[in-house]
């Protein structure tokens, strides 16, 4: 089956939804909303089994911090940030 990129913003059936694919990558754009943000920090702790972390997150009240700052899951070390996760749809053609 061939599929093509939907473009942002584009309605789309039940029936294509149905049977879209979803590819993620990681971006330096921050293609979030104000209050909200998807990204993927990495543990640099050699002894931590945590590699990759994805966060997404919102702020209800105010605009969220310029590059928050997480801590690792496991460890409690500060973890480094990777990229901006940016979710493109894919529909069958
Ligand atoms: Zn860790």
């Amino acid at each position: 089956m061939n599929y093509r990129q939907a473009a942002d913003g584009e309605p789309l059936t039940a029936g294509q939804l149905a049977n879209a694919a979803f590819r993620t990558s990681l971006s330096s754009d921050d293609p979030s909303p104000r209050h909200d943000i998807h990204g993927e920090w990495y543990c640099e702790n050699e002894h931590c089994p945590v590699r990759e972390v994805r966060v997404n997150a919102k702020w209800p009240e105010g605009d969220r911090p310029k590059m928050p700052r997480f801590a690792c899951p496991s460890c409690g070390l500060n973890l480094k940030f990777h990229g901006h996760v940016k979710t493109t749809t894919l529909t069958p053609e």
